[in-house]
């Protein structure tokens, strides 16, 4: 954040930092400063050619902070992205894209809460030892381009560690794709990033049909709205003491800083996020040793190279759209590993494709059923760990410096020391002298039950609505946010994980690019369609 003598003055009176930079710099103009609403107080501003700071001494008119990112006697309609991670990004990307090759203009509000803009959760971390859980050909974010990855790393002087690169150089890649789709849209399209928290949703804004409502009182008034929201963060199995020494979520900036003490760590989980944060926290402390709990002890299995051989995806013949069985699914792929030549690996990733298309094909019992029975070793043999990790992982193993264990969390409670952690092992309970607790269980399962407040006063208005599973909540095809009784939005859009239980297969980086750039022309003709009051079928009123 920048200051100057213009804010020192009245930074005693800051409520809360909320700093937006400024995307429209190579312009370098200064911003204008007037505030439509007489009640609201400005906000403390400094402006660089490179940076715009802003500090809220009470209320903020946002709609305002984004008229100033774009050079002068610009104009366009407002979308509001929400979240800053590599949904947000990609969606930012593909909107410049199509604006500027449109000439429509567009003003983009891209909001993050922890100001890991391009970033978010996945691609934020600086460990070198976090890698990619797919190889650079597979993690393009160019749709067609699958090579652009891998040229791009080659361009830099990167070479991945047996076809993955770290996620830090993922993040780097994604933020230079950003930054390339912005200077080519100027001055058409611009982009502001603002670090703050968008706690709620609702129609009516004072110029525009939306109204976003930020943290410390601050509000953005736009014409559409994209969730961009990621995971929702892991639910404690049961109770947990209120305690810092308890990690509820070990992807949260500054997480992890100071658990690396020496002292014992029980993970909740075996996936992924388990085997990062027990390369980070041994990494840090030569003493750390790591207990990492789940029910079945699953472990990602090992990437090995993929092989040239196209495999077919292994789809049981059924009516085209009709009905998909899941016992005859898992027939199937069990004859289609059997049989591969070159191994499983062909056959899963054969099918990922597919996934979307075949789990709205499952009925709603099969689906329960796959959850409740099959998920987790689907889960082991599609999210694969690379090589190097694999390598890492044994050797920690065979230390004695991570062990992987079958079992229950029952309860935890605080000691002099640490904590005391009461694990159910067949039946007996074990007990766990910890230091440390983490949850790495993943996003939490009931869509229903979040205490997020974006999240929870949409569901409440009726703008949004859970999927019958309750992993999330309900798309139409193209993205458009469905309410309380069914109908899409035209106003609000989504896409990547809040749509879990519609897809399955929408976590990742391939499936998130493909909904982006699907999502970028709908964005634009939303812009462009007559202003409709929002409000949910049945529940006007209350929305707003
Ligand atoms: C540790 C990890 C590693 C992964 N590795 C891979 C990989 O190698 N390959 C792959 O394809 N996929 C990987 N994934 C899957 C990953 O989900 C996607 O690749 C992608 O990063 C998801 O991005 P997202 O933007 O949807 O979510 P996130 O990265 O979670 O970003 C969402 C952002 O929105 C912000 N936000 C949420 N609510 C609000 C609000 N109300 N106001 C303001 N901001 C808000 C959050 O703070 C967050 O920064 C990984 C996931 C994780 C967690």
């Amino acid at each position: 954040m920048t200051s100057g003598a213009t804010t020192r003055p009245l930074e005693r009176d800051v409520v809360w930092p909320v700093s937006a930079q400024n995307s429209g710099h190579a312009h370098g103009h200064r911003p204008r400063t007037e505030f439509t609403d007489k009640r609201l107080v400005p906000a403390v501003l400094s402006h660089q050619a490179s940076e715009l700071a802003i500090k809220p001494t009470e209320n903020i008119c946002y709609s305002d902070l984004v008229g100033y990112s774009e050079p002068l006697g610009g104009r366009g309609a407002v979308v509001a992205v929400i979240g800053g991670g590599a949904s947000g990004a990609l969606t930012t990307i593909y909107l410049l894209r199509a604006a500027a090759a449109a000439r429509i203009p567009l003003r983009i509000a891209l909001i993050d809460r922890h100001g890991q803009h391009g970033l978010g959760q996945a691609y934020a971390t600086v460990n070198p030892a976090h890698l990619l859980n797919s190889p650079a050909d597979r993690m393009s974010a160019v749709a067609g381009d699958p090579g652009h990855l891998a040229r791009w790393a080659a361009a830099n002087g990167i070479r991945p560690d047996d076809g993955f690169l770290s996620r830090a150089d993922f993040g780097r890649y994604l933020g230079e794709l950003l930054a390339d789709a912005e200077r080519r849209a100027a001055p058409t399209a611009t982009v502001t990033r603002i670090t703050c928290d968008v706690v709620g949703l609702t129609g009516n804004g004072l110029h525009r049909p939306l109204r976003l409502h930020l943290a410390a009182d601050g509000r953005l008034d736009a014409d559409v709205a994209v969730l961009a929201t990621g995971n929702r963060t892991p639910a404690a199995p049961c109770p947990v003491p209120a305690s810092p020494r308890y990690v509820g979520d070990p992807w949260l900036p500054g997480a992890l800083d100071g658990v690396a003490d020496g002292s014992a760590v029980v993970v909740l989980g075996t996936g992924l996020t388990m085997l990062d944060v027990a390369i980070s926290l041994t990494g840090a402390h030569p003493e750390t040793v790591v207990h990492a709990v789940s029910r079945h002890a699953l472990l990602p299995r090992e990437h090995r190279c993929p092989s040239d051989r196209a495999v077919q995806p292994p789809i049981p013949s059924a009516p085209d759209g009709g009905p998909v069985d899941l016992a005859g699914l898992i027939r199937h792929v069990r004859v289609a590993a059997a049989q591969a030549a070159d191994g499983w690996q062909d056959v899963v990733d054969a099918l990922r494709p597919d996934i979307p298309g075949l789990w709205q094909r499952l009925s709603p019992a099969d689906k329960r059923r796959f959850l409740g029975h099959v998920a987790r070793y689907w889960e082991v043999h599609r999210h694969r760990m690379p090589p190097a990790t694999a390598r890492r992982i044994d050797q920690l193993r065979s230390a004695g410096r991570l062990s992987v264990l079958p079992g229950r969390l029952v309860a935890v409670s605080e000691t002099p020391t640490g904590l005391c952690v009461r694990i159910e092992q067949g039946g007996r309970v074990v007990e766990v002298a910890a230091g440390w607790l983490i949850n790495a269980t993943g996003p939490a399962p009931d869509v229903t039950a979040t205490t997020d407040p974006l999240l929870r006063g949409l569901l409440d208005a009726g703008l949004a609505r859970p999927d019958p599973l309750r992993l999330g909540i309900e798309a139409d095809a193209r993205g458009a946010l469905l309410t309380a009784s069914g109908t899409p939005s035209d106003r609000i859009f989504t896409l990547g994980p809040p749509l879990r239980g519609q897809l399955y297969e929408t976590t990742a980086i391939p499936e998130i690019r493909d909904q982006a750039a699907a999502l970028a022309g709908r964005l634009l003709a939303a812009c462009r369609a007559p202003v409709a009051p929002l409000a949910a079928p049945g529940m006007e009123g209350s929305a707003a």
